[in-house]
């Protein structure tokens, strides 16, 4: 976990105290260019305005460029005349001191320059058009027609009588959009009207709230168990006591009510006129999720922010300017929602922490767990991780006592965990009696047995596994060939709702050849399986279950996802098939049946957390069954019944693996033992690609910090993608800090070929 001292934003004092006394100069960061710092004068008309953390336009030669002010300072170093800040950008700060300092940090340690953490950190639609607000007019009526009035007019002037009469059937006030609706012409009518005296109109900005039209009914906390009540005083000793306080690792197992728990807890940091900011991964923010904040802070609900991928750019824009106006109290999120410019924050919570999607896969490539740990020593507030399964980073630190870990062990219905069943797949291949294709065994017999049972009781299946489309392989019968994309060193997958060969890399789609592109031979077989084959299967031999698939191909339409899980929800679904989509924060108290139809997906990826993403996946999707009054039975079909993370899951026993698999990574050196730095070069030209790893890898060598293990450069597992062949070099750390600054060093001397790209990516969590 980084726990270096930050730097270079040497004032840890408030920021008020330093804006005392007029600031006559500015130090900014200029957004669009290079680490540059440069001072400008504050003009007299705009002293008032000019912040840490405000938006400013500034002239760089001949251009207005934007840059965000980090300094206030009586008087520059530089002399010479200065030249003056030109305008100011939003009418407050665009971002906290405590996020300067973030940006700053993140700059230093994932080796990435400022401007670029800074562009980061605002949603585009803010960044582009930080005023884009949706405006209206609101309408009063001032004077109350009376019946013959309205009578009259009715003849003289019929439309004026009907907005008079919408408006009067609306309480006598209305925004001109929603008259709109109902009259078209309102707009002109309205002057008329304003004229005449009947009614004043005034402009104002309307929010675009992605929930506006659904509906929450208030809900009360509930009683806490034992454990929880243990886990919730030892939140808000933390939330009390924030200085002293170690980070909170929340370890608790499915439907142990964790998450009652961070309701209690920000309720208290509400109470204390503070603010709480929750990290969601992004596939778990469903409405549901959304609709228990919601419901509990009911008086509050419209200071509950909510900050993900899936909002338009307006709502975007405007959720984010509750934030940052100061309108919200509580920010649910995603991975970024952690540079959310909440003030005066009491609580930092990171739910599911272990899960891979924290981490940022492009530039900078910073973890949001990391960062909400640091994030709350800089604001000097509580952060409280929790997962089923936690991380074995944050375990660790746990175990080595950096943080607090608080256990709940039990769910709070009282209930056991669900049977977990381990059905060995190749003795279920030798007796060949399960439901077949080619030589995949999609349904074995017992699962498929108790789907049958399921059916028969008006219980619910939930089908998991994690590949889309129909067959995931054609290869040919003569040469062996595997028709592989061609830009991608990968198999393509046979959708057949549409006949398409597709890359799930590049997306590139190609009509199925009928014989092999390379020997020339017909004669060409599919293998392997996806959701999509899984269904018709499914449906061969349930004709009469009611089946969805819910995938990425499935859930196109807006609200398809919301609406299908509703469906299933109300019991108007029997089977629910699908990929990760279904595996998390999902709650239907009728499932009493998961089956895991491959379990081997993830525990073949060539990479050292394979075991601890297979627990993680069993047990999470485990914990969707038998959530209700009723019973629930877990069937996983694998290919290694006997590795340790299958046997671990099917015991619930994340410690037990922790133990054992910490032993393992101890031994290799690898994470949490050690830092990762995995640094990778990719372009059209195999030999250029590899010979500029080559290259700095020999410069690297020279002054590695001791401490460090350095690989050679090797080509990625997935060798080709886009087009472009990869290749990598990993190296290994207990100085991250030191081992950066080399880097930064070396990459600074690296000229690579221009259609030669080299990123670094500090902590990875995939090494593809
Ligand atoms: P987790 O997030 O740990 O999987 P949840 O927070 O989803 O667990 O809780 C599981 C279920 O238990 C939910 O339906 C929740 O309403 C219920 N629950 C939580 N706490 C309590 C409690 N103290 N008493 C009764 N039911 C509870
Ligand atoms: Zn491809």
């Amino acid at each position: 976990m980084p726990n270096d001292q930050l730097s270079f934003f040497s004032a840890d004092a408030p920021a008020q105290q330093q804006e005392e006394g007029a600031a006559h100069v500015a130090r900014v960061q200029l957004e669009g260019s290079a680490a540059l710092e440069l001072d400008y004068a504050v003009p007299s008309k705009l002293a008032e305005r000019i912040h840490i953390g405000t938006r400013v336009m500034v002239p760089l030669q001949n251009q207005r460029v934007p840059a965000v002010v980090i300094e206030l300072l009586e008087a520059s170093s530089h002399r010479g005349r200065l030249k003056e800040i030109v305008s100011i950008v939003g009418s407050r700060p665009m971002f906290t001191p405590g996020l300067l300092k973030l940006a700053d940090w993140v700059s230093q340690y994932y080796i990435v320059p400022v401007h670029r953490v800074l562009r980061a950190m605002l949603p585009q639609a803010v960044r582009d058009k930080p005023e884009s607000f949706l405006k209206d007019s609101h309408l009063k009526l001032v004077k109350e027609p009376t019946p013959e009035g309205l009578d009259k007019m009715q003849t003289r002037a019929p439309l004026q009588a009907r907005l008079l009469e919408e408006l009067r059937r609306r309480g006598g006030e209305a925004n001109l959009s929603d008259l709109r609706r109902e009259l078209p012409q309102a707009t002109t009518v309205l002057k008329s009207l304003l004229k005449q005296g009947w009614i004043t109109r005034a402009e104002i900005r309307v929010t675009r709230d992605p929930f506006q039209t659904e509906e929450f009914l208030p809900s009360q906390p509930l009683t806490l168990t034992e454990e929880q009540q243990a886990a919730y005083v030892a939140v808000l000793e933390a939330i009390a006591k924030p200085a002293e306080a170690k980070p909170l690792l929340l370890h608790g197992v499915t439907g142990s009510g964790k998450t009652e728990v961070y309701l209690q807890a920000i309720a208290e940091v509400l109470k204390a006129g503070q603010t709480a900011l929750v990290l969601v991964p992004e596939i778990s923010l469903t409405p549901q999720t959304i609709e228990r904040f919601k419901a509990r802070f009911f008086e509050k609900k419209d200071s509950i922010a909510v900050l993900h991928s899936h909002l338009s750019d307006g709502e975007r824009h405007d959720e984010w300017f509750k934030v940052q106006e100061g309108r919200a109290d509580i920010v649910i999120g995603a991975r970024s929602a952690i540079f959310a410019p909440l003030e005066r924050l009491g609580l930092i919570i990171v739910d599911e922490e272990h899960e891979p999607s924290y981490k940022q896969e492009d530039t900078p490539r910073y973890h949001a767990r990391d960062l909400a740990v640091l994030r709350a020593r800089i604001e000097r507030c509580a952060v409280l991780l929790g997962s089923a399964t936690p991380s074995l980073e944050s375990f660790q630190n746990a175990l080595a006592g950096k943080y607090e870990l608080l256990r709940m062990t039990k769910r709070t219905d009282g209930k056991s965990m669900p049977l977990i069943r381990i059905i060995d797949m190749r003795l279920q291949r030798r007796k060949g009696t399960g439901t077949s294709i080619g030589n995949a065994t999609i349904l074995s017999e017992r699962l498929r047995a108790a789907i049958t049972t399921r059916l028969e009781q008006r219980e619910q299946t939930i089908l998991f596994l994690n590949r889309r489309g129909f067959h995931t392989t054609l290869d040919c019968n003569t040469c062996g060939e595997v028709v592989q994309c061609q830009d991608c060193a990968i198999p393509m997958t046979l959708h057949k709702a549409d006949n398409r060969l597709v890359c799930h890399i590049c997306g590139a789609r190609r009509v199925p050849p009928t014989k092999c592109p390379s020997c020339k031979e017909p004669g060409l077989k599919y293998g392997g399986f996806g959701t999509e084959r899984v269904e018709s299967a499914v449906r061969e031999v349930f004709p009469q279950a009611r089946i969805a698939r819910v995938d990425t191909d499935t859930m196109q339409r807006k609200n398809q996802l919301r609406d299908t899980l509703r469906d299933f929800r109300a019991q108007k679904l029997d089977i629910l098939i699908g990929t990760q989509m279904i595996a998390k924060g999902l709650d239907f108290p009728n499932v009493t049946l998961v089956g895991v139809l491959n379990a081997d997906t993830a525990l073949n990826l060539p990479d050292f957390r394979a075991a601890e993403r297979t627990l993680q996946l069993l047990i999470q999707v485990a914990g969707r069954a038998g959530r209700g009054e009723l019973k629930g039975e877990v069937f996983v079909q694998t290919h290694a019944p006997h590795s340790p993370a299958i046997q671990f899951a099917r015991h619930n026993n994340f410690e037990g693996f922790a133990d054992q698999e910490l032993e393992h990574r101890r031994a290799f050196q690898y994470p949490p033992y050690r830092h990762m730095v995995l640094i990778s070069s990719r372009g059209k030209h195999e030999a250029q690609a590899e010979f500029t790893l080559q290259t700095l890898h020999k410069r690297l060598e020279q002054g590695l910090p001791e401490g460090t293990v350095m690989g050679e450069p090797t080509p990625s597992s997935l060798a080709k993608a886009h087009g472009q062949f990869r290749f990598q070099l990993l190296l290994r750390t207990d100085r991250i800090r030191t081992l950066a600054r080399h880097l930064q060093s070396v990459m600074d001397t690296l000229s690579p070929p221009p259609d030669i790209l080299v990123t670094w990516d500090v902590d990875p969590v995939s090494l593809g």
